[in-house]
């Protein structure tokens, strides 16, 4: 439908031969762009092809484009080359590769060099024996026979089983010099020969043409147009042959064709031997040669790729015609100068671009001059403005401010007639006849009452104007190099942006009227006023800008804010921007467009108004360094819409690259794996966005930006399945992901079945373990209880012993006379007990020492023991007094015994402890007769302490009676 409206104005620019100016302004709607509107660029040995002929081009299934050249096959990814030349893997016999051939089942054929014939299907090489001569081209038939040109020896047909059959000369070749190869419609197979054309009928007999143009004349190119008709491309034109007797209709006279492709049924691209490139569409041609960029005027090759872009083989590397987001006008295209610093759409349809050489007019693609020289020398323009009833205004680096109108000169401004300075860098143009000029040294307002000049003494905070702007509120803003001022009644008045990172330069202005926002653009970055309420906000660095100067801000019809700056375009999404300024989010996020985008520069300008433009037709125009460039947001968002299809490259494993066709499982250990991809779109390559899932590993998709690999690090073993799609900014994600199985063998020891029987063993090992434990627990507890009961036996003995003496103690000598005391009661027996104490055994101490008091302590003890009766009991009643329990004892016989005991100590010998140291002791003596046991103790102690008084060393039996 947008062909037939193009047809249609065509139409109607012929019948009616309507102003250029309409006819332009529905080409731009067309869908068949203008040669210059393509994004040029070329590829040649620097960027890494191995030869800059390029012989041959394919793209295979998969996304892949295939360069054929001298040196070997190049294949392509968007941003690098892979190089097969002569190897075991490719089977070729030579690296020079002639030309491919996509056959029907999408499976690509390589010929070339000593006859060398490959098949890759998959990533599968597969060679056929060579044929020992240049094959120049190939043709798989619907019967799937390989038809095979060669470059001397004729024709071969090979059929499925790898047999061949030779044509020369005696069976009808013109010349054993075959250069091109088609199969019709009808199954015919048309050969073009070094000396003219013939085909083969149904019965591959060789057949010669009627028509005696291609008599003696090379035919190097075949093609079919949708109605089946053939066309001819011979070294002196291109002819169409509608059928087999009809004469042929000269399509190109004397042209040498060397390749021919169809865009679409009435859009055909011709590649000549010497005049470069051909494009022909509706009995249109256009050239593209060396003169436009064209590497050389020599091609062999065309293909058009799965996203239209257009691939060009020549003798000087490949070209490519690409539908780029961004497309750029130079000198090339006819600009007076490649430094454009303003651009201006103008209400008569044109773009109007000055440059520092002068000043242009872009209408339809055609690009013409307005000539200044009357009034201006240089024609140096640094400002465009419209004004009333159409005028343009153009203000110039030194020759003040032109007023044009309907191609004349109405008026000129400059430093002679009353501007501050000659030197316009903006010029706005009111409604009411008032025109604002910003120049160099001030501003000026001109009306019908003259000039009025304004410098810093009426408040301009600086006299360097770049930007002026009239508020839909009708306030005048001024952009100057020390900030901005604002006009209200009359008075100016200076916007403080102190605060604002120290914002100096304000280079442009525009407004979003709804939001009531003015967007001022800084050399801090991007700062939003609020028209009502006077707030001031910054999106700059900090908030997430990639750097601080920016020149001019256009809002596009999408949402979108184009901002230009030194380092390329950025587009700001506008939502995201106010959400920042309303402190609802706090980064912002960009997108940064350059030379690989279209742009032949970067480097924007911006020191003067406009700097860039929305034009009608939604386009955004940016003045740059090098030409003007041009952004149609429509189509970057149709790029979003292309799926590129995604390739998984290589497989690192350690470093190390390894096959991924028929993958083995990696390894146990396998520590480091690096997967690389590529997706295979060639608009805009470095653009395309991926995720990856690495199922087994990942929990969700990962955003890989426009990273292209994928590294995974201490993955346990295990099997994993690698997915990647891809997708152009802002695009879906592709639907044809790659993917990539991967298994990781695990250890010995990551073996479940060996886990578990460690698992077992362990445990086994513990159970014995604990059991002799607990084993030698019981043991230790048995050994240990006896050590106890034993200990405590011994602290139950020593806590009844006198530490000193080895007798009684008092404890247990009271508990023996309580038990002796109830019994003698019970059974009316007698019971005797004595105390004795030393005489005088305090001299021992002080005369002696204490430890021989010890000693002589010791050995009355001793005695006392030795010489009582076995039932006594002897104990140690307390320092130097002792105690004698004797049961069952009569008063005379216990009389006996302490009598015996006084004697014998009388006579113990101490002199081995001291020379004449001799002992006595005296003694009380009492029995139970009718006393209670205190009264008992009481009376012991009584005749003690009689004996003591009556002179010591003798026994005192107690009175009981007293
Ligand atoms: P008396 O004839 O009146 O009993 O005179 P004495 O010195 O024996 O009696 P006194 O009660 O004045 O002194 C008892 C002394 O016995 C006092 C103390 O130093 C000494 N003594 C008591 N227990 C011990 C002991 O375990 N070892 C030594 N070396 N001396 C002791
Ligand atoms: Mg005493
Ligand atoms: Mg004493």
């Amino acid at each position: 439908m947008p062909l037939l409206s193009f047809r249609y104005t065509f139409l109607c620019w012929l019948l009616f031969s309507l102003p250029l100016t309409a006819f332009a302004l529905s080409n731009t709607a067309s869908p068949v762009p203008a040669l210059d509107n393509y994004f040029k660029e070329s590829l040649n040995t620097r960027d890494g092809l191995p030869h800059n002929t390029i012989n041959a081009l394919a793209q295979t299934a998969d996304g892949y484009l295939w360069f054929g050249t001298w040196e070997g096959v190049a294949r392509y990814n968007g941003r690098e080359f892979r190089i097969f030349d002569r190897s075991p893997e490719t089977g070729l016999p030579d690296v020079g590769v002639r030309t491919f051939h996509l056959d029907q089942h999408k499976t690509l054929w390589i010929a070339g060099s000593r006859g060398g014939l490959v098949r890759v299907k998959e990533g599968n090489w597969h060679a056929y024996p060579p044929l020992g001569v240049l094959i120049n081209r190939l043709l798989l038939d619907k019967q799937e026979r390989l038809w095979i040109a060669t470059e001397g020896q004729g024709l071969f047909m090979q059929n499925s089983a790898g047999e061949r059959v030779q044509y020369l000369g005696k069976e009808g070749l013109p010349s054993e010099q075959v250069h091109s190869l088609i199969e019709d419609s009808q199954g015919r197979i048309w050969v073009g020969t070094s000396d003219g054309l013939v085909y083969l009928d149904e019965q591959l007999q060789i057949q010669p043409v009627l028509p005696t143009q291609y008599n003696g004349v090379p035919v190097f190119a075949l093609a079919l147009n949708e109605q089946g008709q053939l066309l001819v491309g011979t070294e002196r034109g291109l002819f169409l042959s509608p059928t087999l007797t009809a004469e042929p209709i000269t399509l190109l006279d004397n042209v040498p064709v060397s390749a021919l492709l169809f865009e679409s049924d009435d859009i055909l691209w011709i590649g000549t031997i010497d005049r470069g490139l051909l494009r022909q569409h509706d009995g249109i041609t256009e050239e593209l040669d060396i003169r436009q960029g064209l590497p050389n005027n020599r091609i062999l090759a065309l293909l058009l790729d799965s996203e239209q872009n257009l691939w060009v083989g020549t003798n000087g590397g490949v070209f490519r015609l690409r539908d780029a987001p961004f497309s750029t006008f130079t000198t090339d295209q006819g600009l007076a100068g490649n430094f454009v610093r303003t651009v201006l759409s103008h209400s008569d349809g044109c773009l109007y671009i000055g440059t520092s050489r002068g000043l242009n007019r872009y209408c339809a693609g055609v690009i013409d001059q307005i000539d200044l020289s009357s009034v201006s020398v240089g024609q140096s323009v640094l400002s465009l403005a419209e004004g009333p009833e159409q005028s343009l205004w153009v203000g110039t680096y030194a020759d003040g401010l032109i007023e044009v109108s309907q191609g004349q000169v109405k008026r000129h401004f400059n430093a002679n007639n009353g501007l501050p300075a000659n030197e316009v860098r903006a010029v706005m143009p009111l409604s009411d006849g008032t025109v604002w000029v910003g120049t160099a040294l001030g501003a000026s307002r001109i009306d019908n009452q003259g000039i009025r000049n304004y410098g810093r003494e009426d408040g301009l905070p600086s006299p360097f104007i770049m930007a002026l702007y009239q508020s839909s509120d009708g306030r005048v803003f001024i952009g100057s190099g020390a900030g901005v001022a604002v006009l209200q009644q009359d008075k100016l008045q200076s916007l403080d942006l102190t605060g604002l990172d120290d914002a100096d330069y304000a280079f442009g202005f525009a407004e979003d009227l709804a939001a009531g926002i003015f967007w001022m653009t800084t050399d801090r970055g991007l700062i939003a006023y609020d028209l009502t309420s006077g707030a001031l906000h910054m999106i700059g660095r900090a908030q997430g800008m990639p750097f601080d100067k920016l020149f001019q801000l256009v809002l596009d019809k999408q949402g979108y804010f184009w901002i230009s700056s030194n380092r390329g375009v950025l587009r700001l999404n506008r939502a995201q921007a106010l959400e920042v300024i309303a402190g609802k989010r706090e980064r912002i996020e960009f997108e940064l467009f350059g030379e690989s985008d279209g742009m032949a520069s970067a480097q924007a300008n911006g020191g003067s108004a406009k700097a860039a433009t929305l034009h009608h037709d939604g386009s955004i125009w940016i003045a740059t360094s090098i030409g003007v460039s041009r952004v149609q947001p429509e189509r970057l968002q149709q790029f979003a819409k292309m799926l590129p299809p995604v390739v998984i490259e290589k497989l690192l494993v350690e470093g190390q690259e390894i096959s991924f066709v028929n993958l083995q499982p990696l390894a146990a250990g396998t520590n480091r794996v690096e997967i690389q991809y590529a997706g295979l779109g060639y608009i805009m390559s470095e653009r395309i966005q991926y995720r990856t899932l690495l199922e087994g590993f990942d929990q969700e998709w990962v955003n890989r930006g426009s990273y292209i690999a994928a590294e995974y690090t201490n993955l346990p073993p295990g099997t994993y399945r690698f997915r990647v799609a891809a997708a152009y900014p802002g695009g879906d994600w592709s639907q044809n992901e790659a993917e990539l199985t991967l298994e990781i063998l695990p250890y010995l020891w990551q073996r479940w079945w060996f886990q578990l029987l460690i698992v077992l063993v362990l445990a086994t090992s513990l159970l014995w373990v604990i059991r002799w434990r607990l084993q030698s627990l019981k043991r230790n507890e048995l050994r240990l209880l006896k050590l106890v009961s034993e200990q405590t036996v011994e602290l139950q003995l020593l806590a009844r012993q006198d530490a000193l003496t080895g007798l009684a103690n008092r404890r247990a000598f009271d508990e023996a006379l309580q038990q002796e005391y109830q019994r003698a009661k019970r059974s009316n027996a007698t019971l005797c007990l004595a105390l004795i104490d030393v005489d005088h055994f305090k001299q021992v101490n002080d005369k002696l020492s204490h430890a021989l008091g010890d000693e002589v302590l010791k050995r009355i003890a001793a005695l006392l023991k030795q010489q009582s009766r076995a039932i006594d009991l002897v104990a140690r009643w307390g320092g130097e007094e002792f105690v004698i329990l004797l049961p069952d004892t009569s008063l005379a016989a216990a009389i006996e015994v302490c009598e015996r005991l006084r004697q014998k100590l009388e006579q113990l010998d101490f002199s081995e402890l001291s020379a004449d140291l001799n002992m006595t002791v005296s003694i009380g003596l009492t029995t139970n007769d009718k006393l209670e046991l205190p009264q008992m103790l009481l009376s012991a102690d009584r005749a003690l302490y009689q004996a003591k008084r009556t002179g010591r060393n003798r026994l005192i039996i107690a009175d009981n009676k007293i």
